[in-house]
């Protein structure tokens, strides 16, 4: 009896053994998978695909703490040459010779990678810029160093190389955009004469025209009725239900077709006509509210202030007038605004805030996080929400410093009794870990895109019930 007992112990003991080799093989092999997948065999750099996600990563946190990045472009001048008369052994070899030439050259938090064959890409992180020399110093020195000569293990080879720089966000906004520009920039070092690098140069005089026809088109937007209001619904999490939606505005031109509020707003800024537009969205949104109220929706809704706006001296009193003309309670009314229009002159925007709060509007500060609010401050102004930015909510559950940082907004929120609203929320896996970490309100296209007056209305009015939605609808 015993005896089978202890044969049993050695069976599972053999048995535990060999899971947990297994699990370290499997483990080992997961890791080389993923290693091949992300690195180049030659060279060991970062290939193509990490070096995207690199960039990617790169141009958040710049989008964040509003630096630049710098995206070079770098091919070895007559490769092909190298290759073909001293044959691919000695090719591998200068290819290797230059990603160490050029590790050497930049520094610690910036990514070399090689693309293939004789391409490479440098991304240069966090320059300040009022630092931006830094770039051109770093692509001198790059290119200078190609003066000596490499020497490999039977030949000494001459190379030079042609950098093509651009740069976030001055030359895009996306790495598609970015690795474009650069490599126009690397064939424009090519064009003229090799052994040199080239900056992106976006041909200014379009850029400039079509400023130009937006600012003439939007003069007459108004009174042509080419703007309309879209209504984004927010849901709260601990109930379930609509509390009230974010009023965004959309224009459509007969010449220019739709045009982004994210183009159009700061041209409306800059050339003065943002007053006009403002006031109608608020006008506009108090109109909806008036006729929500009158159909027994019991809604809030939440209006985006620009810059400009918030710093009229008669904002309050113009809201006030809007809100006794439609007679709509203030608690309906939600402002949002952004952190940086906040920071811009901390004292008057607290004596703004207290006058919009003292006629009991709600005030929300959007795109929470990729500014620079000083958490005491931030106590000081009287505020009811914070918008998590959606670039935080994007990564949600996939990228681990998201995650932390959405999770450490939503306590910090917590602890300043403040309401917190996580923008952008498109999946249901950023849907259930909001839910899970008391994210109190949602806002996204997991749940709706931005409505016409009349869908709103009628979403509304579909989820007034209080009912508890299904999750099949949700997902
Ligand atoms: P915002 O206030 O942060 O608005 C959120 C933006 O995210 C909206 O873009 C909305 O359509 C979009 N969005 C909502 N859910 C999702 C989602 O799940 N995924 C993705 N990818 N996007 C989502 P939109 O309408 O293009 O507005 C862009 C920005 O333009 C706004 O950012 C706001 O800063 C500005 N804006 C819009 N309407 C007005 C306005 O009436 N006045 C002022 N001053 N600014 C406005
Ligand atoms: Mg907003
Ligand atoms: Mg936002």
């Amino acid at each position: 009896m015993l005896e089978t007992i202890e044969e049993n112990q050695l069976e599972r003991d053999a048995a535990n053994e060999a899971l947990h080799l297994n699990r370290r093989r499997l483990e080992r092999a997961v890791k080389d998978l993923q290693y091949l997948a992300n690195y180049d065999s030659l060279t060991q750099l970062p290939n193509r695909a990490l070096c995207m996600d690199r960039i990617k990563y790169a141009l958040k946190s710049a989008a964040r703490t509003k630096s630049l990045v710098a995206v070079l472009f770098l091919d070895l001048d007559h490769f092909k040459d190298v290759n073909d008369s001293l044959g691919h052994a000695v090719g591998d070899q200068l290819l290797k010779a230059t990603s160490q030439r050029l590790q050497e050259k930049i520094r610690s938090e910036d990514t070399l990678a090689r693309l293939g064959g004789d391409e490479f890409v440098i991304i240069l992180n966090h320059i300040a810029e009022s630092d931006s020399d830094k770039v051109i110093d770093i692509v001198e020195k790059i290119v200078t160093s190609f003066e000596l000569p490499f020497k490999l293990s039977s030949y000494e080879v001459n190379t030079t190389v042609s950098i093509g720089v651009c740069v976030y966000p001055t030359d895009g906004g996306d790495v598609d955009s970015l690795m474009k520009a650069a490599d126009a920039a690397m064939y424009k070092a090519k064009e003229v004469g090799r052994n040199t690098y080239e900056f992106y140069q976006a041909d200014l005089s379009q850029l400039a025209n079509r400023r130009h026809q937006v600012v003439n088109e939007l003069r007459g937007a108004i009174k042509n009725h080419e703007l309309y209001l879209v209504f984004q619904p927010q849901l709260n999490l601990a109930t379930n239900r609509i509390i009230g939606s974010e009023v965004l505005l959309r224009w459509e031109n007969p010449i220019l077709g739709k045009v982004s509020p994210v183009e159009f707003i700061p041209i409306a800024e800059s050339s003065g006509l943002i007053k006009e537009i403002g006031d109608w969205v608020l006008e506009n949104a108090c109109m909806v509210l008036s006729s929500c109220l009158q159909e027994q929706l019991k809604i809030r809704l939440a209006v985006n202030l620009s810059a400009m706006q918030f710093k009229q001296a008669d904002l309050a009193s113009q809201i006030a007038n809007m809100l006794k003309d439609y007679n709509i309670p203030p608690q309906c009314l939600e402002v949002e605004i952004t952190e940086s229009m906040l920071m811009r002159d901390v004292n008057k925007a607290i004596e703004v805030l207290e006058k919009i709060k003292a006629m009991q509007i709600r005030i929300a500060i959007d795109d929470f996080g990729t500014g620079y609010s000083s958490l005491s401050y931030l106590r000081r102004f009287p505020l009811d929400a914070l918008k998590i930015d959606q670039s935080f909510v994007d990564d949600l559950v996939v990228d681990n410093d998201d995650t932390a940082i959405t999770m450490a907004i939503i306590s910090m929120a917590k602890s300043l009794r403040l309401e917190v609203v996580a923008e952008g929320v498109e999946t249901w896996q950023q849907f259930s870990f909001l839910q899970q970490n008391h994210c109190d309100d949602i806002q996204g296209y997991h749940f709706s895109k931005p409505l016409k007056e009349d869908e709103f209305k009628t979403f509304v009015r579909e989820h007034r019930m209080d009912r508890i939605l299904p999750k099949k609808n949700l997902s």
